[in-house]
């Protein structure tokens, strides 16, 4: 008996004592490789990528938020708010009180990435653990006053490699050690906008070259024996859609500039206007029937873009395909920012690592559940916010998930198994109660059963 409570005590110390002060803390690598359009997958080969999926987890289509642009996106990735909570709620941002202007040159204010907290910043915060970031959007801003301890300023001229070199430095001989790393790249973002996503040639060359990246990736961790107790994710911020010079909404043509300030254009504009805001309603309300307009109070629920300062009192929102301009011709062949409900901004997921599982497929999850999940796997007590753990449970190996259409069939097949074996049994029982006249004879000669008497 006393071997018996020893053996239970020592496995529920083994089972949960994952994160605890004894053993050492898990791991994590985010990469995002901007604008991957969730069905580049299906659509381009991916060796590298596919053999990274085979050992691990792949999330077909991530919802991402809205507006669905990099840095908002980015942010909410790391800290699993939407827009309107994590206040980075575009590219292009203006804040009325203050007067500051936010872009993707002037980011380094922490004022605009105060409202949240990432999670290179809790992670950091636990006794023994450091961060390190190589380009993630915030990572080089002190938000709360704390950068990784490990980061690089922003410049897209350094090349994937020294991006890599340095992380990996940073995770093998660091001390405290790096126990959450974020690396980004630009690609495939600045092609899908150059080209569009349906230049099929252009699109080939520079998704291919994304690809041996990850190959790069992979290779450098296993040289280095990374590979094997690190987690490593996958993702991006938004996907990418074709655009047209026959789809181009000129605003010029409805109202006179002078009765508006332009905080963001394009897919989704951002109007302060000058005058009465009715008026500057009323005229883009009948600008262009590709555009919904909405003011402020009357943006759609499902958008989660409403509850912020940041937030203009007047939204233009471009249907999929079309660019609001100034009197202009087409800026870029490719674009995203557009509803978050359209499968074409939607990003993948794939992970690979101890914490996952290897060769799951699932088909979707939030964008803002990827924060959680992150949380649970670093062993961190995460902020309050927008996703839910339970989306990501069949990802990791440690939960056990309930897979609905699984379940459902499961439950089914369950009834269809008992409804027959009940049927079978009824008739059975039917059979052989009728009375027949030859049965019934011999049950009568047999009826000197000594038990009855
Ligand atoms: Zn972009």
């Amino acid at each position: 008996m006393k071997l018996l409570v020893i053996l239970i005590f020592s496995g529920l110390i083994t089972c949960c004592g994952g994160n605890s002060s004894h053993s050492l803390p898990s791991k994590l690598l985010l990469v995002s490789f901007d604008g991957f359009r969730a069905d580049y997958l299906q659509n381009y080969e991916f060796p590298h990528l596919q053999n990274f999926i085979k050992e691990g987890v792949l999330v077909e289509h991530v919802k991402n938020v809205f507006i669905t642009k990099t840095f908002p996106n980015h942010y909410s990735i790391v800290t699993g708010l939407y827009e309107e909570s994590h206040g980075i709620v575009a590219n292009s941002m203006y804040d009325v009180i203050t007067k500051k202007h936010f872009s993707d040159f002037d980011d380094k204010d922490p004022f605009w990435w105060n409202e949240a907290v990432p999670i290179w910043v809790t992670n950091q915060l636990q006794e023994n653990r450091s961060s390190a970031a190589a380009m993630w959007p915030g990572t080089d801003v002190p938000i709360h006053n704390t950068t990784p301890s490990y980061f690089m300023n922003y410049s897209s001229s350094v090349s994937f490699e020294e991006r890599l070199n340095n992380i990996t430095m940073w995770l093998m001989n660091s001390n405290p050690p790096v126990t959450f790393a974020t690396l980004y790249w630009e690609e495939p973002d600045a092609s899908g906008h150059k080209y569009g996503p349906e230049d099929k040639e252009n699109m080939y060359r520079v998704l291919k070259e994304v690809d041996d990246l990850i190959g790069e990736l992979v290779h450098k961790l296993k040289v280095l024996g990374l590979w094997e107790n690190l987690n490593v994710i996958i993702t991006s911020d938004h996907g990418m859609t074709q655009c047209s010079k026959d789809k181009l909404i000129n605003l010029d043509l409805c109202i006179d500039r002078s009765s508006y300030t332009l905080v963001d254009l394009t897919p989704v504009a951002a109007v302060l206007p000058k005058i009465n805001t009715t008026e500057v309603y009323n005229k883009l309300k009948v600008c262009n029937p590709h555009m919904n307009v909405y003011l402020k109070e009357d943006i759609p629920a499902r958008f989660h873009y409403q509850h912020n300062d940041r937030i203009q009192p007047i939204i233009l929102v471009a249907d999929e395909g079309w660019t609001i301009v100034l009197n202009k011709s087409l800026p870029k062949l490719g674009d995203h920012g557009y509803d978050n409900s359209l499968s074409s901004m939607h990003p993948f997921l794939a992970a690979h690592g101890p914490a996952f599982h290897k060769g799951y497929k699932h088909s979707t999850i939030n964008s803002v559940d990827i924060y959680p999940m992150m949380c649970h796997i670093l062993g961190l007590k995460p902020h309050p916010n927008n996703g839910t753990f339970g989306h990501t449970k069949c990802l990791l190996v440690d939960q056990w998930c309930i897979n609905l259409p699984e379940a459902i069939g499961i439950v089914i097949g369950a009834l269809l198994v008992l409804t027959t074996l009940t049927c079978l049994i009824i008739i059975m029982q039917n059979r052989l109660s009728v009375p027949r006249p030859f049965s019934r004879l011999q049950l009568q000669e047999d009826d000197d059963d000594p038990l009855i008497e």
